[in-house]
């Protein structure tokens, strides 16, 4: 049976980067005859233009029957000053709440040719491999009430909500636990218990689900400190689980390490391991349209894919192994160029 992925590109560097993934997609599956049907959608920006909404029922339709989706990224000044409620951010949160993509995983991985990319001395950083488990269907990116107004003395104000159930951390505790049991049995725990109501109950529903990983090592650690511990010595690291909004600075914190957030995938899964491929960078306005973008991210997603919703583990080494060699050949996008290499991009 053929098996459905939905190829929604996006904005700004989107349609560039996809593009390039979509080649390498397509030779992974003439080559090791996996049977995949592309389609394509709109989402974000993209969506707002043609049907007047980020995501439009069609589209969550066929992303609901897809196998996997795959998507490049949302959003740009273009659309700064349309209804909040329309954004193309909007759009995308609507996606990944609407599929239930609650486990968001963000593998930060220093290939060793770009060890002259990383922000770190090569000491620090040589060999990293740490996997950020971030929860995505929750906390302040979703919680009510939420809202902007004008109080009675004509001052503005703004605040929003971070709520956490118990069944929320639950599961991508037990994410967090599954990915540390195949890997090296050591997990950090990312909050801010010492100030956050919600944090107090992220690390006591934490410590009950440690009870079912008796073999996993298990350390709690406040999100500042993790933030500075991320650029002190993260190789102390192996899988950090953490909250939505904290999972999401410290996954682009944790990029840099690597050289560039464009070298970033991701995968957001379901309960059923069901999931949408992204590269964890943006729609990045500022270069888009040159043919510059590193689109390595997205073709590194591709691989996440094969391996987690199609369980083609040979195809998504043979994509990672490609990628090692195109860097072994020195060729460079701007974002993780360094000295005599060559610098290339997605225009030639
Ligand atoms: P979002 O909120 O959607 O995550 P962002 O504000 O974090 O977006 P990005 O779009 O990720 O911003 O861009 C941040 C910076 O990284 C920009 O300078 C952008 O040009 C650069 N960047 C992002 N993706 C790439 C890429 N694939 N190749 C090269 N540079 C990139
Ligand atoms: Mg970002």
């Amino acid at each position: 049976m053929s098996k459905r992925i939905l190829v929604l590109q996006g904005d700004g560097i989107g349609p560039e980067i996809m593009a390039e993934a979509v080649k390498v997609l397509n030779l992974a599956n003439e080559k090791y005859e996996l049977g995949f049907e592309l389609s394509s959608g709109e989402l974000g920006g993209a969506s707002y233009d043609k049907y007047g909404v980020p995501l439009a029922d069609e589209t969550l339709e066929r992303a609901r029957q897809a196998d996997a989706v795959l998507l490049g990224a949302v959003g740009g000044p273009k659309w700064d000053g349309i209804d909040p409620a329309l954004r193309p951010e909007r759009g995308l949160l609507k996606i990944r709440s609407e599929l239930g993509l609650f486990g968001n995983l963000r593998p930060a991985i220093l290939y060793p040719q770009l060890a002259e990319s990383s922000t770190l001395k090569p000491e620090v950083v040589s060999g990293l491999d740490i996997l950020i488990v971030r929860e995505l269907t929750g906390g302040i990116y979703f919680g009510q009430p939420r809202e902007k107004r004008v109080l009675a003395n004509g001052e503005r104000q703004a605040y929003d909500t971070l709520p956490y159930s118990e069944s929320e951390i639950r599961r991508i505790a037990k994410v967090g636990f599954d990915m540390a049991m195949v890997r090296n049995k050591k997990l950090c725990s990312v909050d801010k218990a010492n100030v956050l109501a919600s944090s107090q109950l992220w690390r006591e529903v934490v410590e009950e689900v440690a009870k079912d990983y008796p073999e996993v090592e298990l350390s709690h650690m406040y999100v500042d400190n993790c933030a500075m511990q991320l650029v002190r010595a993260p190789k102390q690291f192996d899988v950090i689980v953490t909250d939505n909004m904290f999972g999401d600075i410290l996954s682009d914190q944790a990029s840099m390490l690597t050289g560039s957030i464009g070298m970033l995938p991701s995968a957001s899964l379901d309960v059923n391991g069901k999931g949408m491929y992204e590269p964890c960078h943006g729609s990045a306005p500022d270069i888009a349209g040159k043919g510059v973008a590193n689109p390595l991210a997205t073709i590194l997603s591709v691989s996440m894919m094969l391996r987690y919703s199609f369980a083609q583990a040979e195809a998504a080494d043979a994509i990672e192994q490609a990628v090692s060699l195109v860097l072994d050949q020195g060729l460079r996008t701007g974002d993780i160029y360094s000295e005599g290499c060559r610098q290339v991009g997605t225009a030639e």
